[in-house]
């Protein structure tokens, strides 16, 4: 058992270090996961954007050959629609996004946005399309303002502003007795949880991408700043093609499709209503969350997730 820990300690203090020194998640992934870079096709066109529709066929996915991980992925997300996906940690569900991202290569079936196989179009014109606002923030020890201008570096200060008030934290950011100039991040002014996703909101709103993901946190936030949180995203997603990660009882409820994905394959899929009158997995994750306190946005699996 010892020998087990020290190596995770010591990976948990790399991991940190590496977490806290880059705010650029796609680096993090490079350095914590060693993955094969993938590269553009020579053929590889850039994608071209109509309405954002998503499309997953038959995805069949492994990090290492000997563990698969997702079986079989089928389901589509209409333009403008939000499809949720739910499940225990461990289930698959941020490999799902990394996949549309592209951080890695589907191993069997492929994924189409607007009919475009994600592995024909070149990785920058892919990236420029889909927003994340991932699990936890990276944020910069740099000014409150670089970090929101981060989203889109070309942005003027009246986009940054109207970004900043989109995502809640214009009045918070002008309370600072520096303003725009505060430093944050490790050492500066450290934001709390919400606060650091709302500066992910804001670099979402500014990037304007036609997709978004949410990879909800999974830390249980004050009921009043999920609900502002809540808000927030729900007027920034609207008109954009959005997969959330869910943890949480309110964000599930007004998707247009929930997935259940359960060891790397979807298990159960509808709208919140329909799959609580099948009486199912979904329904008795609802019944067990409710017991365990609804009203602190209790996960859905209270282990802390690795990634
Ligand atoms: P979820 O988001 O549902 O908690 P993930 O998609 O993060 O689950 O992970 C699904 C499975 O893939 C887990 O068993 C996890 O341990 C494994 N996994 C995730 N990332 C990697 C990686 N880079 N290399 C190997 N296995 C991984
Ligand atoms: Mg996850």
């Amino acid at each position: 058992m010892l020998q087990l820990f020290i190596p995770l300690g010591f990976l948990g203090i790399v991991y940190r270090q590496i977490k806290y020194a880059l705010a650029d998640m796609d680096l993090v992934f490079k350095l914590l996961e060693r993955r094969p870079e993938i590269q553009d096709r020579t053929e590889a066109r850039p994608l071209v954007l109509s309405e954002g529709a998503i499309r997953f066929e038959q995805v069949d996915f492994h990090y290492q050959p000997e563990r698969p991980i997702l079986h079989g992925i089928d389901f589509a997300i209409e333009p403008g629609q939000k499809l949720a996906v739910v499940g225990h940690s461990g289930a698959g569900k941020s490999t799902l996004s990394r996949l549309l991202f592209r951080f890695y290569e589907v191993t069997g079936g492929r994924i189409l946005i607007d009919g475009q196989d994600i592995r024909d179009v070149t990785q920058e014109s892919l990236r420029a399309a889909i927003g994340i606002v991932p699990q936890d923030t990276v944020l910069f020890n740099e000014s409150i303002y670089y970090n929101l201008a981060y989203g889109r570096p070309d942005a003027s200060r009246a986009e940054i502003e109207r970004a900043a008030e989109m995502a809640h934290i214009r009045t918070f950011i002008e309370s600072l007795p520096d303003g725009w100039n505060t430093v944050v991040g490790e050492r500066g002014l450290k934001l709390s949880g919400g606060e650091k996703q709302r500066v992910a909101i804001a670099r979402a709103i500014l990037k304007r991408p036609r997709i978004l993901i949410f990879d909800e946190a999974t830390s249980s936030l004050d009921s009043h700043t999920e609900q502002a949180i809540q808000q927030t995203l729900a007027e920034v997603a609207e008109n954009h093609t959005t997969l959330v990660i869910a943890h949480r009882l309110s964000t599930v409820v007004d998707a247009d499709r929930i997935l259940v994905l359960e060891q790397g394959r979807i298990r159960e899929q509808g709208r919140h209503r329909e799959l609580l009158e099948a009486g199912g997995h979904y329904a008795a994750m609802w019944e067990l969350q409710l017991r365990e306190g609804a009203e602190t946005g209790v996960d859905f699996d209270p282990r802390l997730e690795p990634s």
